[in-house]
């Protein structure tokens, strides 16, 4: 069948970037790869057999249905699951193979009742308040682990919470030391873990002192910058390094019709139109991630020339102003990210248009928009 829209996922960008990463942390640092939120929109099993082929360390989970999927495409990757697993998932994890980052004393009371190997990562509060263990509470973890056997730690972890917009990274430093007495803690009980990694894509490109043993690149590995400022930074001292976007998203025209000035177009009759012309319906539209606040002013490329979003995104369709793209056939081909001819849409300039960041913009794109592999 044919898509109404789809993502042509480019598996030669996915591999320069991962080269990128490589020669950034160099030889003996690990790669690990986070591929939750469906490889960051990509396609979760598409992305991860794409990176396996080439060769990388860990793939980061968020949730448990992501690693039977993986298991179950062939992919035998370490797999460390970096969100909350739900106690009644923790069995199939470690019957998957997987590993665990524990930050609860209930997880690890469920794991040890398993009375299998485990291997379980430590992830420490170290100022994100997000996920972790509290400096005062680790010695209970550690009293803990040290009467089961089949609990084995094997990484203690951290996550960052202001890299991406401070540049002098003052915060980070702190939740460093932090985290530098957790390891400090660890390692005097004598459970010294074999895998400290605490740096993102954002640390990994500017902050070489987080890398340890292994370091968790997401958005980077797309092809997208964590933030403006991490870009810019990181450009000033690295000028002749590029990332490569994965990821182009396209659609086709579905319709063409000529319009009158004044007419209203869509729903709610939120736009006018300022002229006679040529409007062009296409079949994507909220369901699909092409988020309603593009309402009035998203942009798309058609024969390499920007059309702008008019009205409001429905559901499943959208109207774009074509006047002065004459002769358009039915079903030609629209970029909605990517590049067509000169022009080209980032994830970054959509994010601009909705107030929000990249992240969000290729994670939002539907599961069900099929996801091509190409070269
Ligand atoms: C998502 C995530 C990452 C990757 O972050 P990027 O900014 O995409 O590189 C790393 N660590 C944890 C704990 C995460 O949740």
């Amino acid at each position: 069948m044919t898509a109404l829209s789809y993502l042509d996922i480019s598996k030669s960008a996915l591999k320069h970037n991962l080269e990128v990463f490589r020669e950034i942390v160099g030889t003996h640092v690990k790669l690990g790869i986070a591929i939750k939120g469906n490889a960051y929109g990509h396609g979760l099993v598409e992305v991860a057999r794409a990176l396996s082929e080439i060769g990388v360390d860990y793939f980061y989970l968020n949730a448990a249905f992501e690693a039977e999927q993986l298991r179950q495409a062939g992919i035998k990757t370490p797999l460390l699951m970096i969100g909350y697993t739900p106690l009644s998932d923790l069995k199939s994890i470690v019957e998957l193979d997987g590993e665990v980052v524990v930050y609860n004393l209930e997880s690890l009371k469920a794991l040890a009742e398993l009375k299998k190997k485990v291997k379980i990562h430590l992830k420490i509060e170290t100022g994100n308040h997000r996920q972790g263990i509290l400096l005062e509470d680790l010695p209970d973890f550690i009293e803990f682990i040290k009467r089961y056997e089949s609990l084995k730690l094997q990484g203690v972890s951290t996550h960052f919470a202001d890299i991406e917009d401070d540049r002098k990274h003052h915060y980070a430093h702190e939740q460093l030391e932090i985290f530098d007495k957790a390891i400090g803690l660890l390692e005097e009980e004598g459970l010294a873990p074999h895998l400290k990694h605490c740096a993102n894509t954002a640390a990994t490109l500017l902050m070489p002192e987080t890398y340890f043993d292994l370091v968790r690149v997401g958005i980077g590995i797309y092809g997208l910058w964590p933030s403006p400022s991490v870009k810019n930074v990181f450009l000033e001292s690295h000028p002749d390094i590029k990332l490569k976007p994965v990821l182009s998203w396209k659609t086709l025209v579905a319709q063409m019709k000529p319009v009158k000035k004044g007419d209203l177009i869509g729903y709610g009759c939120t736009y006018q139109m300022p002229h006679d012309g040529q409007i062009a319906v296409l079949p994507v539209g909220y369901y699909d991630g092409y988020s309603r606040a593009l309402s009035n002013k998203g942009e798309v490329l058609i024969r390499g020339k920007r059309a702008p979003v008019i009205g409001r995104v429905c559901m499943n369709m959208i109207m774009v102003d074509v006047t002065g793209i004459p002769d358009l056939k039915l079903e030609e081909e629209v970029v909605l990210i990517g590049r067509q001819g000169d022009e080209a849409i980032t994830a970054e300039e959509m994010a601009a248009w909705q107030d929000t960041i990249n992240y969000e913009v290729v994670t939002r794109i539907g599961a069900h928009v099929e996801r091509r592999v190409v070269k």
